[in-house]
């Protein structure tokens, strides 16, 4: 009970104005996919998420690789089998 009352009173003592805003953010996906997330921007993009990485898919290198996986390995000349 002590502990609880102890509880309340930090929470109501939060500062103010040294928070940073928080959104519901989207999180965009090379590979489409799109989530809703927490975060202090409103808007985030990736470059892999759990419906297209081969760890949660289970197979290897499906997803086409853009951006700047896409681009180190033309730079260095892997080649990217389906
Ligand atoms: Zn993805």
């Amino acid at each position: 009970m002590c502990v609880q009352k102890r509880w309340v009173r930090k929470v109501i003592t939060m500062r103010e104005g040294i928070h940073p805003q928080y959104y519901q953010a989207t999180v965009t996906c090379n590979c489409g996919n799109t989530f809703v997330t927490g975060s202090t921007r409103k808007e985030i993009h990736v470059e892999v998420c759990s419906k297209c990485h081969p760890f949660y898919t289970g197979t290897q290198r499906t997803a086409a690789a853009k951006g700047r996986i896409d681009k180190f390995n033309r730079k260095y000349g892997v080649k990217t089998e389906n």
